[in-house]
């Protein structure tokens, strides 16, 4: 039995709505969420998730539904600048045969199924709503809600993602994300029939280019560029800002470059990364997900390592260990492989931006699916 009884989780985003399944599966009896935004809505763009996340969903029982919301695919294709296929990644099927190792997922189709599962465990979601202090004792952590409301709980969960409130008000102002040198362009176009690779591709100093298969009618095209001194972009120039980077690449760029015509469908994200020290608790107060271990897109892990926290937090909570020793537990199985993520990302966009000798982003990317393999 569980020596927590009642959990708040700051933060209904995939980090948090996953621990509070597991949570709730691993019996704890009161896990409330509460979210800032008032709507249970995200934004409309695509995520791909790899073979770790898919059996992260299965521990907290939800994969069949995940796979179903999504587009399984069969891996990645590293390219030269003209479109060879020079390297091919796909990964173990690590959830079991029958679930794929790669999936296209879009994020309002991933927070759905989240969602359900929050509401099927019995969690409560409280939208519009947050925190205004926090306060800890020995016996509990005293939270007092932005409706004026109090309670006390065992243990407060931050997942309030990269730019986490509860990060500064608990651990200090001085933790705070670094821009990378990059950003990340996006949009959604009609994915070709045969597409079933995500495919990037190297060759010019300053980012990478690519598509990826997102639902079985959609890809999105990407590129991560180096975007010295972290501009703003008017938005009426995004599309046109998109085409630049994606000049001089072979494969279907070419095709898709045309189709970037509204400037409004342009996502655009400069990149910012932070990796809280070890232990990522204080007290009754534990980080995770990105409040923890914000990682560039390099990897396309962000969301798995997030939900891997869950999942490891989630079995932890289920065993009759002191909270002390549960929340280092919760460190030992999680540090190193949140930092490898974290490192190995923010490696490759350095290789991006200043071109070095020896530099192996397809060996560094094979390395992370025999790290992600491993059990958690
Ligand atoms: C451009 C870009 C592309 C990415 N692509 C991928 C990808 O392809 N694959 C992948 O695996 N990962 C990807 N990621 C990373 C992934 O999105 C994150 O790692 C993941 O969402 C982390 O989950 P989280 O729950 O920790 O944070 P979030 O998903 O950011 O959720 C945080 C939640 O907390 C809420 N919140 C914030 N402040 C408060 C507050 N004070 N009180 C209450 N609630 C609050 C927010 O509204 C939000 O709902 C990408 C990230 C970026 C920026």
């Amino acid at each position: 039995m569980s020596t927590l009884k009642k959990v708040l989780i700051v933060g209904g985003g995939i980090g948090g709505l996953s621990t509070a399944i597991a949570l709730r599966n691993a019996g704890i009896e009161q896990v409330d969420i509460v979210e800032i935004n008032p709507e249970p809505k995200v934004y409309h763009v695509g995520i791909v998730v790899q073979a770790n996340f898919i059996r992260a969903m299965a521990a907290l029982g939800i994969a069949d539904e995940a796979v179903k919301a999504g587009f399984p695919y069969n891996g990645l294709r590293i390219c030269n600048i003209d479109g060879d296929v020079k390297t091919e990644l796909s990964g173990a099927k690590l959830a079991g045969e029958q679930y794929p190792s790669n999936l296209g997922l879009t994020r309002p189709a991933l927070h759905e199924v989240l969602l359900n599962g929050v509401k099927k465990t019995g969690a409560h979601l409280k939208l519009g709503m947050t925190f205004t202090t926090i306060n800890q004792s020995e016996q509990g952590v005293t939270v007092t809600f932005s409706d004026g409301t109090q309670q006390t709980y065992d243990l407060v969960v931050a997942a309030d993602g990269v730019y986490s409130k509860v990060r500064q008000v608990v651990f200090g102002e001085q933790f705070k994300p670094k821009f990378t040198g990059q950003g990340v362009w996006r949009y959604n176009l009609p994915r070709p029939k045969d597409l079933m690779y995500s495919h990037m591709f190297e060759g010019k100093s300053g980012g990478k280019v690519g598509y990826t298969p997102l639902t079985e009618n959609s890809l999105y095209i990407l590129a991560v560029w180096k975007e010295p001194g972290n501009p703003f972009f008017d938005p009426d120039t995004l599309a046109e800002e998109f085409q630049k980077r994606l000049e001089g690449f072979g494969g279907l760029i070419p095709q898709l470059k045309e189709q970037i015509t509204d400037p409004t469908q342009v996502v655009y994200r400069p990149l910012e990364a932070i990796l809280m020290p070890s232990p990522w608790y204080r007290g009754r107060v534990l980080l995770i997900g990105d409040a923890a271990h914000a990682t560039t897109p390099h990897m396309g892990q962000g969301a798995a390592q997030a939900v891997e926290d869950a999942v490891v937090l989630g079995e932890l909570a289920g065993k009759d260990l002191p909270l002390q020793d549960m929340l280092d537990q919760f460190m030992a199985r999680r540090y190193n492989r949140c930092k490898f993520i974290n490192e190995g990302s923010i490696q490759i966009g350095e290789w991006e931006q200043y071109p070095t000798p020896g530099a192996n982003f397809s060996g560094l990317m094979a390395k992370m699916i025999e790290v992600t393999a491993q059990p958690i």
